[in-house]
């Protein structure tokens, strides 16, 4: 069976769906299985989301004619606007946590201040929001989406995935986080380029004084073997039905968390 036919006959699984599962096996459930309504959306995603945007927006613009500073931001408030309204059209309400909507604008056009000033304008990019399905073993097929995937030259690249966050990225996730893996994994094999791919997460922080930090991160071939462990065992702990609640700090955004609760409370 050649790579095309594997893919055809096994099932591609979603890194964001495996994830799901890791971060909390019920909301897994919730989101993939039953695919319970969304009781509320998360004002963190909406902006997330619109920050990515914007990113991309910016990063596709150097090949061509980088877009200004007021472009950039013009992108990512008519992307939170769009999120909003289409929030509003599914009657979800999106909740922004302690701060407002306005504030999380506001924020965004600082992130973006900071990014711009400091983002390196000479790279190449061959892609911004680069699918990609890919074979990783005769019963495992996995797709996702890169957030950037530059040419180093002299044969090399490197996969830049975006994250907006509270705060700087922890050293557990920094040696541990499957993504990273998963998409090393995947660029390599697109590329045909194996062991020359690197991986950095560009994180923006949305702290009082917002910042942008480069954190490259490396894996071992013993990690890349791992991945496939877990995903195997995501897959049997679907099959028998297991998807205990892993309570943490995502809770809080969670958009089934009053089917969760309410459950609990029933003893379900
Ligand atoms: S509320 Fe928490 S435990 Fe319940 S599904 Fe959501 S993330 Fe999981």
């Amino acid at each position: 069976m050649n790579q095309s036919d594997t893919a055809l006959a096994v099932q591609p699984v979603s890194f964001s769906r495996f994830s799901t599962w890791l971060y909390c096996p019920r909301r897994y459930l919730y989101r993939y299985i039953l695919e319970s309504p969304e009781e509320r959306a998360s004002g963190n995603f909406v902006f997330g989301s619109a920050i990515h945007e914007a990113f991309e927006a910016f990063m596709r613009s150097l090949k061509d004619d980088p877009l200004n500073h007021e472009a950039v931001v013009a992108v990512f408030e008519r992307a939170m606007h769009d999120e909003i309204a289409l929030n509003q059209h599914h009657g979800v309400p999106v909740d922004w946590g302690k701060k407002s909507a306005d504030e999380m604008l506001a924020k965004g056009a600082e992130l973006i201040d900071v990014f711009l000033q400091k983002v390196d304008r000479h790279v190449t990019v061959i892609g911004t929001e680069v699918p990609f399905t890919v074979e990783f073993a005769d019963d495992i097929v996995v797709n996702g989406v890169i957030d950037l995937l530059l040419d180093e030259g002299d044969g090399r690249y490197r996969v830049v995935d975006l994250k907006t966050s509270a705060s700087s990225l922890a050293q557990d996730r920094l040696e541990f986080d499957l993504q990273p893996t998963v998409y090393l994994l995947a660029a390599e094999r697109i590329l045909a380029a194996p062991g020359k791919v690197d991986f950095e997460f560009w994180v923006l922080t949305k702290a009082k004084s917002p910042a942008f930090r480069i954190y490259p991160v490396q894996r071992s071939q013993a990690q890349r073997a791992e991945v496939l462990e877990v995903i195997r065992d995501v897959r049997a702990a679907e099959a028998a039905g297991i998807f205990p609640r892993q309570r943490s700090y995502m809770c809080f955004g969670c958009e089934h968390r009053d089917k969760c609760d309410g459950e609990c409370r029933k003893g379900a």
